[in-house]
């Protein structure tokens, strides 16, 4: 371990220098004129908001994206200049805090559009918002047909600035031709509004799935990055692969406890195993508590010493048990589980642990919990 981590039970590392290095490679690889729009919801995904948001800034990210208004006004507490976009709908009881911050709203319906205006003229400022259409993600945005209006509308208020529009694709991951006919419902918008040539308007479309079918040419003038600036490709076989980013998280345990079992003995609540072998188990110091679900018990697996060791028995709120009768040399209290990263050489990846657990691995970084404490290598990126 490179870090003074050996009072931690559990604990994530997380590692600014390649974060800056994979959204530096990401830029190389789009166009020059894109803006860059960070998504760090939800804690940047678990990596912490703070330190990542910080390092990004100084990295070249142009914008932030955040879920709701609590993170905004986090993240406004170390950026006072940055544009903040909001992702998700305002409630109206939260409309005021996109004053006191000054951050930029999503909006998607009329209502929406008019209790900006009216909050906007009465402060006596004008407020920036994004204007989502739905070409098809059934979710938020006013719906395509239906957008020409809502932007004219947008347009036609003095308090508001019309800064941004977009939309967000449903399966950029799995299915291009929706995604292609989706980029075809934004554009015809755009066109019908008027909007594809408006100078200092951002257009923008793609997350990092969508990247892949990022055109050159066309209006489009921004993409909201998320997973990829993570070093996790969202999908197998994307064109991505072409584009040099590595993991930034890894995720570790500490073996407790180290005992032999007879054969024939089950283990764990449930009794759900039963060691086939006289056998020797690691106790680690993190369960569900943690973030290893219960899907991942008799299914998981761990490195310790560079090998892979199946989890057996149920997993429990503050405990894993794991298997280590086969290695070579025995585990002893005080080794360290990793999860989720390299051990010797050997690698367990995020997709690797979101498999065993059922999950997406944008659901693994947001379910590992606040327990695991999350170490900083601040290396830079040079
Ligand atoms: C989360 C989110 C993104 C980023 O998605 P990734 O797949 O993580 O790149 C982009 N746009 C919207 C609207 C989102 O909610």
């Amino acid at each position: 371990m490179p870090l003074a981590a050996d009072k931690l039970r559990a604990w994530a590392e997380v590692d600014l220098g390649q974060l800056e290095r994979n959204l530096a490679n990401i830029r190389a690889a789009l166009p020059p004129h894109l803006r860059y729009v960070a998504v760090i919801k939800a804690d940047a995904y678990g990596h912490g908001s703070t330190a990542v948001a910080t390092r990004l800034m100084r990295a070249g990210a142009d914008l932030f994206a955040v879920a709701n208004i609590d993170e905004a006004a986090a993240l406004r507490e170390i950026g006072s200049g940055w544009p903040i976009l909001i992702l998700s709908a305002v409630l109206p009881s939260e409309r005021p805090e996109v004053f006191a911050h000054n951050v930029t709203p999503t909006v998607s319906s009329a209502e929406e559009v008019r209790a900006f205006a009216e909050e906007a003229r009465a402060r006596g400022h004008a407020l920036g918002v994004h204007l989502k259409i739905d070409t098809g993600m059934g979710r938020l945005g006013i719906w395509h047909g239906e957008a020409g209006a809502l932007a004219a509308e947008i347009r036609s208020h003095k308090s508001l600035r019309l800064e941004g529009v977009y939309t967000h694709f449903a399966c950029a991951d799995s299915d291009a031709a929706v995604t292609a006919e989706q980029r075809g419902r934004f554009l015809h918008c755009l066109n019908e509004a008027g909007l594809a040539r408006t100078p200092g308007l951002l257009i923008h479309a793609d997350n990092s799935a969508g990247i892949d079918s990022f055109p050159r040419g066309g209006p489009f003038n921004g993409a909201r990055v998320g997973l990829l600036q993570f070093g996790v490709r969202p999908y197998a076989g994307s064109f991505l692969a072409d584009v040099a980013v590595e993991p930034v998280f890894s995720f570790h345990a500490r073996v407790a406890l180290v005992k032999s079992l007879p054969a024939g003995t089950p283990v764990s609540y449930g009794h759900t195993h039963t060691l086939r072998r006289t056998s020797r188990l690691a106790i680690l110091a993190a369960g569900y508590a943690d973030g290893i679900p219960t899907r991942m018990s008799n299914r998981g697996r761990v490195l310790i010493h560079g090998y892979e060791c199946p989890v057996v028995g149920r997993v429990t709120m503050d405990q894993t048990l794991v298997d280590v009768t086969d290695l070579p040399r025995s585990a002893v209290p005080g080794d360290t589980a990793t999860l989720i990263g390299v051990q010797e050489g050997a690698r367990l990846t995020v997709e690797d642990f979101a498999a065993a657990a059922d999950q997406i691995p944008w659901e693994t970084f947001c379910s590992i919990s606040k327990r695991v404490r999350r170490i900083y290598r601040i290396d830079s990126a040079l």
